[in-house]
C-alpha cells in the first residue's frame, strides 16, 4: 500500500529531510535526478515539477521539451547517511517518478512506462511477473587522483593488512544500507573472480525489481567511495576471469499461485513455464542489445566463465541461457542468465516479459533441455540439439533487435529509434579506435 502525499510530507518533516530527489531513468539506463529543497516538497509530490526533456538522452527534440515528473508515492524512501559530513547537511529522500507529457499523458519513451506497458499486457491475462535479481559487481582500487583502476583489493592485498576483509566489510556495509532502506536482501557473497561480489534481492514484482536495481547501483557506488574504492558494474572489466552478470529469476503468478509449477508436468514445470522459456530462447538474440547493451557486454558472453554463449536451457548447468533451479511449488522459476548490470533494468525486464508472453501466446515449445556443459559441445552437436548462438557483438545484436518485431514492438517506436541511434553511434566510436590488442598483434607482424 502506498502512502498518501500528506503522510510523505509528514515523514519528510519528521525525518529532517532537506532534499527530495525526483528520480527517473533515460533510455540508456542512466539514473537522472532532479533534487528539490524543502520549499518545493509539496509541489514535487503533487506532480507539478517540470523539466526540460531535450537535455535527457533519448527523450525529445527541442521543440517538444517540457515534461512533468509524476512521483510514484509507493517508492518513497529516505536515504541512510553515507558519511558524517553528509549527515550535517541533512537527509536526502528519493521518490521514483513517471515521466508525463504536459497534457498529463504518459511519455511513451519513458523506460519505466515501457515496462508498465508489458505489465499491463500481462495483467490482461491475469498474470503478474515477479523477478529476483542477482547483480554482480567488482570493487576496484582507485589510483592516482582517485581515478578508477581494474586492480582488485584482493590482488593489491599485500599493501593492506587485512585484504580479504576489506571487500567483505564493504559488502556488509552495502547490505546494511540496503536493508535500512527497506530492500529485502536474501544474501550476499564473494563471487568467483578476485574483487567480485554479488548481492541477491528477494523476488518482487517486476516494476519494484527495476526500481530497486537503479537505486542499488547508486548505493553500491556510494558506499565503495566511502572506503576509497570504485564499484564497477562493467560486464567484463578483467579478461581471463568471470565477468559480472545480472541474473533474473522469473516467475509468473496468477493471484497467489505460481503458474510455472505443475506437479504432473515434465520437470514439474507447467506448459506456461515451458512456453515462457520457449519465448525467452526464441527472442534471446533480439533481446541481447537491451539486456547486454555495451560493447564490453559481449566480452562477458564467451565460453568458460559461467556466462551464456548459446541459446539453450537446462535444469542443471550454468552454461545455459536459462536455468531452472531445483525449487518447486511457489518457488518454481526460470533463471535468465543473459543480462548484465550495464543494462537499463526497466527495458531489460520489459523485453523479458514481452518475450515470455509471446512464448505463451504462440505456445512456443523450447528445444529439449540440455543437461551437459554446452561450452564443450561441438558445432555438430549443437546443431543436432537445436542450440543457436547469441549475437557476437553489439553491432549484430542491434540488427537482431531491429528485426525482432516482438522485442522492437515492446520498446515502442520512440524508445527503439533513440536506442538504436545512440547504440549504433557507440559502436561506430568503438570500431574506429585502434586498440592495444591490434598493436600488440600486428604492428611488427605485417
Ligand atoms: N559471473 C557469471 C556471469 O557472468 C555468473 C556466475 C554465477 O553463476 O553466479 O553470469
Ligand atoms: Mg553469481
Ligand atoms: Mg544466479
Amino acid at each position: 500500500v502506498s502512502p498518501t502525499q500528506a503522510e510523505i510530507l509528514q515523514r519528510l518533516h519528521d525525518g529532517h529531510v532537506n532534499f527530495l530527489r525526483l528520480q527517473f531513468s533515460d533510455v540508456l539506463g542512466t539514473v537522472k535526478n532532479i533534487e528539490v529543497p524543502r520549499s518545493q516538497f509539496e509541489k514535487a509530490l503533487s506532480g507539478s515539477v517540470m523539466f526540460d526533456g531535450s537535455s535527457i538522452q533519448g527523450f525529445t527534440r527541442i521543440e517538444e521539451s517540457d515534461m512533468l515528473l509524476s512521483p510514484d508515492l509507493s517508492t518513497f524512501l529516505i536515504y541512510p547517511q553515507f558519511s558524517r559530513e553528509e549527515g550535517e547537511r541533512g537527509k536526502v529522500a528519493r521518490i521514483i517518478c513517471d515521466v508525463l507529457l504536459p497534457s498529463g499523458e504518459p511519455f511513451t519513451g519513458d523506460p519505466r512506462h515501457v515496462l508498465k506497458r508489458q505489465i499491463a499486457k500481462a495483467a490482461e491475462s491475469g498474470l503478474k511477473l515477479f523477478a529476483g535479481t542477482e547483480p554482480e559487481f567488482f570493487l576496484f582500487e582507485r589510483g592516482e587522483g582517485g581515478r578508477g583502476t581494474t586492480l582488485t583489493n584482493d590482488q593489491a592485498g599485500y599493501f593492506d593488512l587485512a585484504p580479504i576483509d576489506k571487500g567483505e566489510r564493504i559488502r556488509r556495509e552495502i547490505t546494511n544500507k540496503l536493508v535500512e532502506m527497506g530492500f529485502e536482501i536474501e544474501g550476499a557473497h564473494h563471487e568467483a573472480a578476485p574483487g567480485q561480489h554479488e548481492i541477491d534481492f528477494r523476488y518482487q514484482d517486476a516494476l519494484a525489481a527495476a526500481d530497486a536495481i537503479s537505486t542499488f547501483k547508486f548505493v553500491v557506488k556510494r558506499v565503495a567511495l566511502e572506503y576509497g574504492l570504485l564499484a564497477s558494474f562493467l560486464p567484463k572489466p578483467v579478461a581471463g576471469v568471470n565477468g559480472s552478470g545480472l541474473h533474473v529469476h522469473l516467475s509468473l503468478f496468477r493471484g497467489g499461485d505460481n503458474t510455472f509449477y505443475d506437479k504432473a508436468g515434465e520437470f514439474e514445470l507447467s506448459d506456461t513455464a515451458l512456453h515462457f522459456i520457449g519465448g525467452l530462447l526464441e527472442h534471446a538474440p533480439g533481446m541481447c542489445a537491451v539486456t547486454n547493451p555495451t560493447v564490453n557486454s559481449f566480452k562477458r558472453l564467451v565460453p568458460g566463465f559461467e556466462a551464456p554463449v548459446n541459446v539453450a536451457w537446462s535444469t542443471s548447468n550454468r552454461s545455459a541461457l536459462v536455468r531452472v533451479p531445483a525449487k518447486r511449488g511457489n518457488s518454481t522459476r526460470a533463471e535468465f542468465r543473459l543480462p548484465d548490470p550495464s543494462c537499463n533494468p526497466y527495458l531489460a525486464l520489459a523485453v523479458m516479459l514481452a518475450a515470455g508472453l509471446d512464448g505463451i501466446a504462440q505456445k512456443t515449445v523450447p528445444p529439449p533441455a540440455i543437461q551437459r556443459n554446452i561450452y564443450q559441445m561441438t558445432v555438430r552437436e549443437k546443431r543436432h540439439h537445436r542450440v543457436r548462438e547469441l549475437p557476437r557483438d553489439l553491432y549484430d545484436a542491434l540488427d537482431d533487435l531491429e528485426r525482432d518485431e516482438v522485442i522492437a514492438g515492446a520498446l515502442g517506436a520512440h524508445a527503439l529509434e533513440h536506442y538504436l541511434r545512440a547504440k549504433r553511434a557507440e559502436w561506430r566510436s568503438y570500431a574506429s579506435v585502434v586498440h592495444p590488442w591490434e598493436i600488440g598483434q600486428y604492428l611488427e607482424l605485417v
